[in-house]
């Protein structure tokens, strides 16, 4: 094996949770599959970064000829576990006019008037749009099942409808490409402290954080519960050390960047002749002193 720096091992294959994966077994502070530190995860992120940006403005120009198809970038995470990040740096790369963020928390009157789903289908991406749920049908089986807001006879049944739901999503044209972002608890605490050392993070602190990471071991719990029952061939979750900020945003970037490539987007054709049109543009005057500028008009306009 050589010991050139990049992704010796993809973290498409690497990160991803198939039978018998373990939490308990999973080292957040760890970055596999890739040789070589943070400064040299800087060109891979500018590079996959230019990548990510063209597939999405390919998925959208399709979307605009009629393609149906669009991706959903599903982030989880526990207080602090960096979400917020994933969304400024990875999904910040490309350009927001074809991107639909959705953060979902406790949620509204309105919305528990409604199945639980329903929040989460008006917020599915439209054909062309990458889709990123910062949170999500996810919480149901996370907080709902931690706090038993619902009986663990209802919650258990949540397992099989999220995974029908999402089967149903994927026949949809919707590539869903699941993150989850765990952070180990000394790496959790110091992020926590760290709020409150700094006025600018005081609106992201919140003190209820402190009596969830106090069920630290039933989120886990909960978490490898997802894994077992939620991560089927089809629609598998990533789990990713989130202890170094630098690693799981490069990992998440290449994620997404391997899932949309996994697309087969090219360029639209053009539906017109290009030679003739640029014939047609050759032969027009740049000074054109007929076509006005600033409303004024020109010198050689007719009264
Ligand atoms: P934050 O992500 O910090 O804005 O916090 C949002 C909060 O909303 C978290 O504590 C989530 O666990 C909570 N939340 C999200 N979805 C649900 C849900 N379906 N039921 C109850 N709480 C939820
Ligand atoms: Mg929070």
């Amino acid at each position: 094996m050589s010991g050139k720096q990049g992704w010796h091992h993809s973290p498409t294959e690497a990160l991803k949770v198939g039978p018998g994966f373990s939490l308990a077994d999973f080292d957040p502070g760890a970055t596999p599959g890739w040789h070589g530190n943070k400064a040299d995860a800087v060109p891979e992120m500018d590079k996959r970064g230019k990548d990510l940006e063209a597939l999405q403005e390919q998925l959208f120009a399709r979307g605009k000829e009629g393609d149906k198809r669009s991706v959903l970038l599903v982030i989880q995470g526990l207080d602090t576990a960096g979400k917020d990040g994933i969304v400024s740096h990875v999904v910040g790369l490309v350009n927001p006019i074809g991107v639909k963020i959705t953060g979902f928390g406790v949620p509204t009157e309105e919305e528990r008037k409604h199945p639980y789903l329903w929040r989460i289908r008006n917020a599915l991406p439209a054909a062309g749009q990458v889709g990123v749920f910062d949170r999500s049908h996810y919480e149901q089986v996370l907080i709902v099942r931690v706090h038993n807001l619902v009986p663990q006879a209802t919650w258990e049944t949540y397992y099989d409808e999220l995974n029908a739901f999402e089967a149903e999503v994927a026949a949809a044209g919707t590539t869903m490409v699941k993150i989850a972002l765990m952070v180990s608890p000394r790496e959790q605490l110091k992020r926590l402290e760290a709020r409150l050392d700094d006025p600018t993070k005081y609106w992201k602190y919140n003190p209820k954080d402190l009596d969830e990471r106090g069920l630290w071991n039933e989120y886990q719990a909960a978490y490898q519960a997802i894994f077992d029952r939620c991560s089927p061939a089809s629609s598998p979750w990533y789990a990713i050390p989130g202890d170094a900020k630098w690693y799981a945003r490069l990992a998440v970037t290449e994620i997404l960047a391997t899932a949309m490539e996994g697309l087969g987007l090219t360029w639209p054709e053009a539906t017109f002749d290009v030679a003739a049109e640029k014939a047609r543009i050759a032969a027009l005057d740049p000074d054109a002193p007929e076509l006005r500028s600033n409303g004024a008009p020109s010198a050689s306009a007719k009264p």
